[in-house]
């Protein structure tokens, strides 16, 4: 039983199931619903049920969209035969962000994970290779995450896709803008020791 009445225990209970509320924010917000205008409580409880009714997959590249295909599958103005492929949407929109990528993605909602029991059939694959076929692609950019999982993924990824004459390229990994060579974990700098590039022509 808790200190405050049953509906507001059930508010909290409900706050603190989500990632990164803890029992003091989950009451914290609560207490701030509570204490709010109506009109809070019905616009977040419409936007709950807005993201689980109206949110889906694009049929193409998989990543989130309220209208399939999405606007960047659909936007004639984007490269053509260039497929950046990323472990989920939070990744597509920082390298989107970036401004650099003018092409399309394709979203896998996550990584190769043998230990968790994840494999290929877990990950959007499904139509990757139509995909390829169909929208002419010439080069794939495995923009997976430099870690275990997300180097597995692209090192599957670039089996998978060798063969079809295709240019499969790796983001870069290594030093970061404005880091230092001397606090360098030696991974990271084995790293970009082999993906240097060529500063002279
Ligand atoms: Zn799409």
């Amino acid at each position: 039983m808790g200190i405050y009445p049953p509906p507001l225990e059930r508010l909290i209970e409900q706050f603190s199931r989500l990632p990164g509320i803890g029992l003091k924010s989950a009451t914290r917000v609560s207490l701030h619903v509570l204490k709010s205008p109506r009109d809070l409580a019905e616009t977040l409880a419409r936007s709950l049920l807005d993201v689980k009714e109206k949110i889906r997959f694009c049929s193409r590249c998989f990543n989130f969209t309220d209208e399939d295909p999405c606007p960047i599958c659909c936007d004639e103005g984007r490269e053509i035969g260039i497929l950046c492929v990323v472990e989920g949407p939070g990744e597509q929109l920082a390298i989107e962000e970036s401004g650099v990528f003018k092409g399309r993605y394709h979203v896998l909602h996550g990584t190769l994970s043998p230990l968790d029991g994840v494999g290929p059939e877990d990950l959007r694959l499904g139509n990757l290779l139509t995909r390829i076929e169909k929208e002419k692609i010439e080069e794939i950019i495995l923009a997976t995450n430099p870690t275990a999982e997300g180097e597995a993924t692209a090192s599957f990824l670039a089996d998978m896709l060798g063969g079809k004459g295709l240019k499969i390229t790796r983001i870069a990994l290594g030093v970061p803008m404005g880091g230092d060579l001397k606090y360098m974990d030696s991974m990271t700098l084995r790293h970009s020791l082999k993906s240097r590039v060529r500063v002279t022509p």
